[in-house]
């Protein structure tokens, strides 16, 4: 018998708890590759389709599964989650199926693409999510709330749990807060700046006689 080979989905980084990117304590998954390119994305290094690393979902799965008891919630972003379909449905039906055995948590994913296209395109993915924060981000806006970049970004909650926890909460004035994690040599700002935090960020550290080489918002 010829066996399956693995679905691989190809991954920036992973991390938890990331306490900045939705309710709670959460797991972060972010994917490698976008073809977007939004002007002024924080997140360039995902941008390159090779780049990241090739992991089996079933691997992604066991390493969430082992966490997310502890856990109030999924982000996944990127990246752009929808340029791996495939992956991202195995993966969203692993999710589904623990929140069917009784775990109580929600999955949010972003997405540069606007949501009519998401809708049009993958509305069987959308069926597996409890919020979705569409649309790609646009540095001449202002700033969206807590959780998003610009404001022709929106929250939308796809489920019951989505609508509990995410109804109109994102639209409260709030600071925007961000993480940073040490691994693997890379130092990650995970979150979304507010407007300026990363060029005031640079000039802080060059005032100190350190410059920031290989970021990821330039
Ligand atoms: S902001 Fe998001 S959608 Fe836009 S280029 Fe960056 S990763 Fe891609």
């Amino acid at each position: 018998m010829k066996r399956q080979s693995p679905l691989f989905l190809r991954l920036n980084k992973a991390h938890s708890p990331v306490t900045v990117l939705g309710h709670g304590r959460r797991i972060g998954l972010w994917f490698q590759g976008c073809s977007l390119r939004c002007k002024g994305c924080v997140s360039q290094d995902t941008w390159e389709a090779g780049g990241g690393m090739p992991l089996p979902v079933a691997e992604v799965l066991a390493w969430c599964r082992a966490r997310i008891g502890a856990l109030d919630g999924i982000t996944l972003s990127g990246g752009e989650p929808f340029e791996q379909p495939e992956a991202l449905s195995a993966l969203l039906g692993g999710f589904r199926a623990w929140q069917r055995s009784g775990l109580v948590f929600d999955v949010l994913c972003y997405s540069g693409y606007p949501f009519k296209t998401l809708r049009r395109h993958h509305a069987p993915l959308l069926e597996k999510l409890d919020a979705l924060i569409p649309e790609p981000y646009a540095e001449s806006l202002p700033q969206g709330g807590i959780w998003r970049g610009s404001a022709n970004q929106t929250l939308i909650p796809l489920s019951p749990l989505g609508i509990e926890r995410y109804g109109g909460k994102d639209e409260a004035p709030a600071e925007k807060n961000m993480q940073v994690a040490i691994a693997g040599g890379r130092v990650w700002m995970i979150g979304i700046p507010a407007r300026g935090d990363m060029a005031a960020l640079e000039a802080l550290c060059a005032a100190r006689g350190l410059s920031l080489e290989q970021v990821s918002w330039r």
